[in-house]
C-alpha cells in the first residue's frame, strides 16, 4: 500500500524534532495515528493506550520512540499484531531484549528496522569508503555534551535501563561498528554514577577494533557551551576526522564536502526500501559494546546530578 501507514508510538522529543517531519516530508508514508499518554498529534486519529490502538487502529506499520526500556513490550505485542516495526536507538534495554524482539519478527515475518540515526550522518558513508583496505593506526572518539540541554526533564535516562551517559555514547558506537566493521572487543571501562542516579554521566572505555586497533573513547554529559561529538581515525598514510556527530568530515585537516545533515530523512527512505523487499535491519553491535563495557567494567559514584 503506498503511501505507506504508519502510527508514531510515544510523542516525545524526538517524535516531534525528527520523526514527524521525516514522515510529513516523505512521500512514500503518510501518518495515519499517534499514541501517547500526554499529546495529541493533529489531523490523525490517537490513542492514549496502545493495546487499544493495536485492537481498533488502522493498519499501519509501528515507529516506536519511546524509551529503550519500554521498548521490549510493545514491540513484542505490536509484532504479534503483525506489524511492521521501527524502533529508535538504544533498541531495547539489554541485548537479550533486542534479540528476542529480532527473533519474534523473523518468526512472525515482519520487517523490523532497528535505526542508528547517526549512521545516516552525510560523513559516515563517505568515512567508511576511506577507512576500507587502510592500515588504521588508532581511534580516538570524544563525544560530550549537556545533558540538560538534550535530555531536559527525562527521568528515564537515568533510571535502571536508561542507559545514562551511554545513551549519546551508543551513537559514536554506531558510527564506529559503521566505519570500521569487524570483531570489536571492551577491553577496559570506567563509569561514572552520580550519587543520587542509576546510570552514568561520564563514561571511557578502552577498546580494541577489527585487527586490534585501538580505540579510546570519552563520554561524559557535563559539557557546557561548545558540544564535541568528534571521532579521529589515523591511518598509516591519514587521518580522518568526523565532527559535529557525523555532519562534518576532514581529511589531513581539509574539509570534505558531505552534502547536508538528513538522518531522519534516510532513516525513513531505509525503511522504505526494507518493507519492499520484505526484509529486516537489525544490527546489536553498538549495543553489545555497551554491554560489555557494563560486564567489564569499573563503577565509581561522583557528585549527585542536579538537574
Ligand atoms: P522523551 O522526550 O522522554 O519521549 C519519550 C516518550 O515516550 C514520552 O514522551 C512518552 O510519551 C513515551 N513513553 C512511553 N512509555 C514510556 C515510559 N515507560 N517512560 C517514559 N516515556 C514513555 O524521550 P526522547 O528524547 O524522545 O527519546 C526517546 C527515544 O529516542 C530514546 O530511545 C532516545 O535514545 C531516542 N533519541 C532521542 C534523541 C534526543 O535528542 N532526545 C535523539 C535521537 C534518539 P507519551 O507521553 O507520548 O506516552
Amino acid at each position: 500500500m503506498r503511501p505507506i501507514p504508519v502510527t508514531l508510538v510515544g510523542v516525545g522529543k524526538i517524535a516531534r524534532d525528527q520523526h514527524l517531519p521525516a514522515i510529513a516530508a516523505n512521500p512514500d508514508f503518510r501518518l495515519v495515528a499517534a499514541v501517547s499518554r500526554n499529546a495529541v498529534v493533529d489531523g490523525v486519529a490517537n490513542f492514549t493506550d496502545f493495546d487499544r490502538f493495536l485492537a481498533e487502529g488502522p493498519p499501519s506499520a509501528v515507529a516506536l520512540c519511546t524509551p529503550p526500556a519500554a521498548r521490549l513490550e510493545m514491540g513484542l505485542k505490536a509484532i504479534a499484531a503483525g506489524r511492521d516495526l521501527l524502533i529508535e536507538k538504544p533498541p531495547a534495554a539489554t541485548l537479550g531484549e533486542a534479540e528476542t524482539l529480532a527473533a519474534a519478527a523473523r518468526d512472525a515475518g515482519v520487517t523490523l528496522f532497528a535505526t542508528w540515526h547517526s549512521r545516516f550522518a552525510p560523513g559516515v558513508a563517505p568515512a567508511r569508503n576511506w577507512a576500507a583496505g587502510r592500515r588504521l593506526r588508532r581511534v580516538t572518539i570524544t563525544w560530550k555534551e549537556d545533558v540538560r540541554r538534550w535530555h531536559p526533564g527525562q527521568d528515564w535516562i537515568w533510571q535502571p535501563g536508561g542507559f545514562g551517559v551511554f545513551d549519546p555514547g551508543i551513537n559514536a558506537l554506531s558510527i564506529l561498528t559503521e566505519v570500521i566493521p569487524g570483531p570489536m572487543h571492551v577491553q577496559a571501562a570506567r563509569m561514572e554514577v552520580p550519587a543520587n542516579a542509576a546510570t552514568p554521566i561520564g563514561a571511557e572505555l578502552t577498546l580494541a577494533g577489527p585487527g586490534g586497533v585501538p580505540v579510546a573513547a570519552v563520554f561524559d554529559w557535563r559539557q557546557e557551551g561548545p558540544q564535541t561529538w568528534d571521532i579521529a581515525i589515523e591511518a598509516d598514510d591519514g587521518t580522518l576526522r568526523l565532527s559535529m556527530g557525523g555532519a562534518r568530515l576532514d581529511i589531513d585537516g581539509l574539509p570534505v564536502e558531505v552534502g547536508p545533515e538528513a538522518e531522519y530523512p534516510g532513516i525513513y527512505r531505509r525503511f522504505a526500501e526494507l518493507l519492499a523487499r520484505r526484509a529486516s535491519d537489525a544490527d546489536f553491535a553498538p549495543l553489545r559494546l555497551c554491554a560489555d563495557a557494563c560486564l567489564t567494567g569499573r563503577q565509581v559514584t561522583v557528585e549527585p546530578f542536579l538537574p
